[in-house]
């Protein structure tokens, strides 16, 4: 058997220096391994969102990969072992085998990984002694060689284009994913993108595996690897188990590390146990101990000089030193052994890598019978203390407010592997009578941690490892709640007791399909509180069907509706019926009206997309609309400032972003100084060093004087009161986050439904506050001119995450729209429609795209 190494491959060692492998290539290396070696098997999982493979390598002994189905199988029983005994569980333990998934460069200029990948199998497959053969023997070991393939494409070819210039080495100045960038490892429980939906079938469905790793970069300034278990705070549903095999397992990494005689291995710092839901995050809930590696960064492929006293310095809660348990850069349990400086290469960031992914393998392989044991014992503590909580389920109802939406999240809930039923009868619940088709979730079930993460209120915990000695908070590592049914605008109630009720289990999800009810010369209304009603409307629209929107609350006698329902014109029933089916609404004939109405069109939307590494916040709007189906244009500065925008736009969104960075030039550096000290200003290519200057602002203002329709959300709004010296006021500007706080968190709002913004909305919302504005109108001559969208309540704001200092937005403006000219602005400072999660105010975004 003559196995190419990497090298001869290649042309050169992986990680070498000015050389970066591209995907296409190293997918071809997989596939050549493949056909050497009977140890391993490449799957196509399917394309990634631009058209690469996304591809899975399994790698094992000759054995074990003749035995794959049944050691599939085998795993998947001990993870979630139903009635099994122990004695079952034993001669399964004896007969399976520990699997392992091990994901690279989900971030793609965070290289190392996708770099190290192919090293990693070569030396699997061609190392022969009794260490490697203890692993092929004992471990599946499954790798996703690059969880962002277009992202490893755009970076290969940035570096490439800019080599020998004054920008090599430097990052994308886009996202370097098509819709989502940097946040494709907060998509891991929505699961927007292809790859989450991939990712998501092998480690929740198809594998589960004993451990997950995910190959990352850092900062350049500071340790060189971060390797498990995870500082403080940490998530409270988690099992106990959860967290100590953390310890052991980022134990015997950093000993490996340091036996291999590599520096500046810290591990229990830096990377908070409770954070977003990335795989490596939302693994622990299901059970499964899920780590992350954190290299210290080069530039891309190119080295980095880096002087001792730079290791040093602590530059603010963003910087790695002076952080989360690594208060100095100075020896400490640890942290034993600090890296001196110098020279740092990718090839030093692949050798560590490899490292410490080896380690992980020799580890489970040492410990198969105990790590496959531990899994079976997470699986009935959770289970039990499913049985101990004081709830015994969580209900669903079928009542909601937007019934789609709620579908979406069991549809979404099922990709997690979450044991549902739906109710074949009606049932009662703690004194609540319940619909037939509501779905019910025990909580007596293996991922029980997992569902009180997704379903439960949630309260970030504010004590000394959220507190700095001042009594300012340090900011959260992401949002401070990731709640699902809150972010969906979804009701789900924890219940005590459960009357006798005919279930079945939902095994095969199918969303729902909807119907038109009757016939009618009329017409037919369509509920506005659908979110999905508005990608009916979007294609009906398409095809020119007339559509109305109803301005005042109807009542039919058969129906009550809000204001802003849609009415379709008659005549095309087929086309009704269609539409139906494939988004899941219920079309009503009409008897009789007389009621106020107007008819609508699609808007012509423009959409604000900037430099400087891309605004994630932009590639999510355009997600979201296309996935409701509203047509969009990108509007780059050019486009902006050279003005004229009217006759091609009546909606301009400029979605969350600084107002320093929209203007951009010395604004921008500026904000940088201010926020982003502890890493080099990005001097992109001139062309790349996007803002939108005077031009732009006056460009905007003429837009919206015209006629023009300027919708901002988050810390856009900011740009917009400036631009457009807007008579309104951020009461939050000037306080400190020792007064106010509130990061990521869901509050309660009132919103006035009778706004056109707010149509078909809850009289009672939760938005997601991040980083957001909360407005006061000042007093002026054009009071009236200015109408308010929704408020937050007096008090009990917070629903989930963490809010200090309440009482500065109690009573204020969360959403407004301001008349000027002859057009208006949308001020949204919640984030409507955040990482396409926040479906309970998608409503807010979308009617003000339907004119
Ligand atoms: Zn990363």
């Amino acid at each position: 058997m003559n196995i190419t190494s990497p090298e001869e491959f290649f042309g050169h060692q992986l990680g070498a220096d000015h050389k970066i492998a591209r995907w296409d290539k190293i997918v071809d290396y997989f596939i050549k391994l493949e056909e050497k070696s009977e140890k391993i098997k490449v799957i196509n999982m399917g394309d990634s969102t631009e058209g690469y493979p996304f591809i899975v390598v399994i790698i094992s002994n000759d054995e074990n990969m003749g035995n794959l189905e049944r050691i599939k199988e085998i795993n998947q029983e001990i993870v979630d072992p139903g009635d099994l005994d122990e004695e079952e569980i034993k001669s399964l333990i004896e007969e399976g085998r520990a699997v392992v998934i091990q994901s690279m460069s989900l971030h793609a200029t965070e290289i190392g990984g996708t770099q190290m990948a192919p090293e990693l199998a070569y030396n699997l497959l061609t190392r022969g002694d009794d260490e490697t053969k203890r692993i092929l023997n004992n471990v599946i070991s499954i790798m996703v060689p690059c969880f962002n393939p277009d992202g490893q494409v755009m970076v290969t070819e940035w570096y490439n284009q800019w080599l020998d210039t004054e920008y090599e080495g430097m990052p994308t100045p886009f996202l370097y994913h098509k819709y989502c960038g940097h946040d494709n490892n907060r998509d891991a429980f929505m699961t927007n993108i292809v790859e989450a939906q991939y990712m998501t079938d092998l480690m929740f469905h198809q594998w589960p595996p004993q451990a997950y790793q995910d190959h990352h970069h850092m900062g350049s300034y500071g340790a060189r690897l971060y390797v498990a278990p995870y500082s403080d705070p940490i998530h409270p549903h988690g099992d106990p188990l959860v967290w100590r095999e953390l310890q052991w397992y980022g134990s015997h990494m950093a000993y490996k590390l340091e036996e291999e005689g590599k520096t500046g291995i810290v591990n229990a710092a830096i990377f908070s146990g409770w954070a977003h839901l990335g795989f490596h995050w939302i693994g622990i809930y299901h059970n499964i101990p899920s780590m992350l590696t954190e290299s210290a960064s080069a530039k891309l492929a190119t080295p980095l000089y880096i002087h001792p006293e730079q290791l040093k310095e602590e530059t603010g809660e963003r910087s790695l030193v002076g952080t989360r348990m690594l208060p100095h850069y100075k020896p400490t349990t640890n942290f034993p052994h600090p890296w001196k400086g110098g020279w740092w290469k990718l090839r030093d960031i692949v050798e560590q890598q490899k490292i410490s992914a080896w380690a992980l393998l020799d580890h489970m392989a040492r410990n198969k019978e105990t790590v496959l044991w531990n899994a079976y014992q997470k699986a009935v503590r959770q289970t039990e203390r499913g049985v101990e909580d004081p709830y015994t389920a969580y209900v669903v109802p079928k009542v909601q407010h937007d019934f789609g939406t709620m579908e979406l999240m069991i549809e979404k809930l099922i990709l997690q592997n979450i044991e549902i039923y739906q109710a074949k009868e009606s049932f009662m619940a703690d004194a609540v009578v319940y619909e037939e088709g509501s779905y019910i979730i025990p909580l007596a079930q293996p991922k029980m941690g997992l569902i009180k993460t997704l379903l439960s209120r949630t309260q970030f915990p504010d004590d000394s490892f959220t507190r700095q000695p001042d009594g300012s908070p340090y900011r959260p590592y992401d949002t401070a709640t990731d709640t699902m049914a809150e972010f969906m605008g979804v009701e789900v109630h924890p219940v005590e007791w459960l009357s006798e009720v005919e279930l079945e289990q939902v095994l095969e999800y199918k969303f729902p399909e909807g119907n038109v009810d009757d016939e009618s010369d009329l017409g037919y209304l369509l509920d506005t509180r659908e979110n999905f009603a508005f990608k009916a409307i979007n294609m009906l629209l398409e095809k020119g069907i007339v559509v109305e929107r109803i301005t005042i609350p109807l009542d039919t006698g058969v129906y009550e509706l809000p204001s802003g329902c849609f009415l379709v014109e008659s005549g095309h029933e087929e086309t009704l019926k269609a539409v139906a089916k494939k988004t899941g609404v219920k079309f009503h004939a009409l008897m009789e009206l007389e009621a106020d109405k107007k008819p609508i069109k699609q808007l012509r939307v423009g959409i604000y997309q900037r430099y400087w590494g891309g605004n994630i916040d932009e590639g999510w709007t355009r997600l979201c609309l296309e996935q409701y189906r509203f047509p969009y244009m990108i509007l780059l500065d050019d486009d902006i400032k050279k003005g004229k925008l009217n006759e091609d736009y009546d909606v301009i969104i400029l979605p969350n972003d600084s107002p320093a960075i929209i203007t951009g030039g010395e604004d921008f550096r500026e904000w940088w100084e201010e926020n982003r000290s502890s890493w080099s200003f990005p001097e992109f290519p001139p062309e790349y060093q996007s803002g939108l200057g005077d031009e732009g602002k006056e460009a905007l203002k003429s837009f919206v004087e015209e006629g023009g329709k300027l919708v901002c959300m988050g810390e856009a709004c900011m740009y917009a009161i400036e631009t457009l010296e807007l008579e309104a006021d951020n009461v939050l500007k000037d306080l400190s986050s020792k007064e106010f706080f509130c990061p990521g968190s869901t509050l309660n709002m009132k919103v006035n439904t009778t706004h056109p913004v707010a149509y078909g909305m809850p009289d009672n919302a939760l938005g997601l506050f991040w980083e957001s504005p909360a407005f006061k109108i000042k007093p002026n001559m054009e009071n009236h001119k200015y109408s308010v969208i929704a408020t937050y309540p007096e008090r009990d704001i917070l629903q989930s995450g963490w809010l200090i200092g309440e009482n500065h937005i109690a009573e204020k403006i969360a959403a407004m729209e301001v008349e000027k000219g002859k057009g208006s602005t949308v001020l949204l400072g919640i984030r409507p429609q955040h990482r396409c999660q926040t479906h309970g105010t998608f409503k807010l975004l979308f009617n003000t795209l339907l004119g």
